[in-house]
């Protein structure tokens, strides 16, 4: 067995797991017992393959940065989950659990979604698949965010604003949890690789497809076996752990992920889990998350709202832990200068979560012929109003 995968628990060394309420024990254990043979029978890799080509349009092009490298004296690849059908890497799993709901024979699907990202790609996919779905959003969000909110609408789905609490990310999770226990039937889908066992190794390994083709790319259109660095940003962590997955074994390359640093350490307005962060556990896994003295979860902070996470997926405390990643903070300002350079060099409009990734290009140096390959997980449509109000050209 591999140091890096998870054990017969759950666990990634002495991360992960499943920190259940009662209730939630049978639904966690069907899914537990079951997704490894549905991800790997005939029937769902024959599906599986054909949505993200066909719909989604993969494989997504890994670009070679021409302007990029010669500014930064090396050789930069962008791994363009930018052009998925509805803008980022989060279809490739909400597809895959999708269709791991139908082998199971659940009749439908719930979702929190925090800015709608993941309540769009859910949203969207139901649609296709003619399932029911119901998304649980905070009334905030709702309000902050509603294009996206419309969007669900227009796809069919139910969105459900939450007005408990402070009515954001957190309580539309507690709220979708609240719903499942009371509806076993339901298959609630979750956005990252976070939560219960399995739910961080099921989508680390539907978000494998970025890293395996990064690997089929290099070699076969660039001659290249391996990269030298792979870089991604973390929220919950989805995007990296599929861009990292298929090089977890291979020592020598450098898995580096980017965390939300949001306005900096001293003002206490950051996400930076890892850098910042204690073990404990939060929804349903061991982990590292931002929390308070007395062991309380501290808001996170950070202008991107894909990033804006007190927790992180055991995967990557493992990796953190072991040394195996590093995780590099990258400030809002930061992100928002890497953004705009990736604009006027390259013509391309990063999601602000993706822009933390390339800020780490500032931060690392690299040698002539290292290649680095950078995951652009989404465009930027969603956050031009941000950048425009931010500008730092
Ligand atoms: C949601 C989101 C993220 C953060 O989620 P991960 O699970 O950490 O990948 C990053 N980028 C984009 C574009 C997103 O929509």
């Amino acid at each position: 067995m591999s140091r890096y995968t998870i054990d017969s628990e759950g666990f990634y060394g002495e991360f992960g797991g499943a920190f259940i309420p009662e209730m939630l024990v049978p639904n966690i254990q069907e899914l537990q017992e079951n997704y490894e043979n549905i991800i790997n029978s005939e029937a769902f890799k024959k599906e599986f393959i054909s949505l993200l080509k066909n719909y989604v349009g993969r494989p997504s092009p890994l670009y070679y940065a021409n302007n990029l490298s010669t500014h930064y004296n090396t050789t930069i690849f962008l791994k363009r989950e930018d052009v998925n059908h509805t803008g980022s890497h989060k279809v490739n799993n909400t597809i895959g659990q999708v269709l791991i709901a139908k082998h199971l024979g659940k009749k439908y699907i719930i979702a929190e979604t925090g800015a709608g990202q993941h309540g769009v790609a859910t949203a969207t996919v139901c649609a296709l698949m003619n399932i029911k779905c119901k998304v649980f959003m905070g009334a905030k969000d709702v309000e902050r965010q509603s294009s996206n909110y419309n969007r669900m609408n227009m796809l069919g789905a139910e969105v459900i604003p939450v007005t408990s609490g402070s009515k954001t990310l957190k309580d539309a999770t507690n709220e979708a949890l609240r719903y499942w226990i009371a509806n076993p039937n339901a298959y609630y889908l979750i956005g990252s690789a976070i939560g219960p066992h399995p739910y961080p190794d099921m989508v680390t390994k539907l978000q494998s497809v970025i890293g395996d083709e990064i690997k089929q790319q290099l070699t076969n259109e660039y001659q290249q076996n391996k990269p030298n660095y792979v870089i991604a940003c973390v929220g919950g962590g989805s995007n990296a752990a599929g861009s990292f997955y298929s090089f977890l074994e291979d020592e020598d390359v450098k898995l580096i992920g980017a965390e939300a640093h949001g306005k900096g350490e001293e003002t206490g307005k950051s996400a930076a889990t890892l850098n910042l962060g204690k073990k404990g556990v939060i929804h349903g896994c061991m982990t590292y998350l931002m929390q308070n003295k007395d062991g309380q979860i501290k808001e996170p902070y950070s202008i991107s709202a894909g990033l804006d996470y007190p927790g992180i997926g055991p995967l990557h405390a493992h990796l953190y832990r072991t040394n195996r990643a590093q995780y590099i903070p990258v400030s809002d300002k930061e992100a928002l200068k890497a953004a705009y350079f990736l604009t006027q060099k390259e013509g391309i409009i990063p999601a602000l979560e993706s822009a933390h990734a390339l800020g780490v290009l500032e931060k690392l140096s690299f040698k002539k012929k290292d290649i680095v390959v950078v995951t652009l997980s989404g465009k930027g449509d969603k956050d031009i109003e941000t950048y425009i109000k931010n500008s730092v050209k």
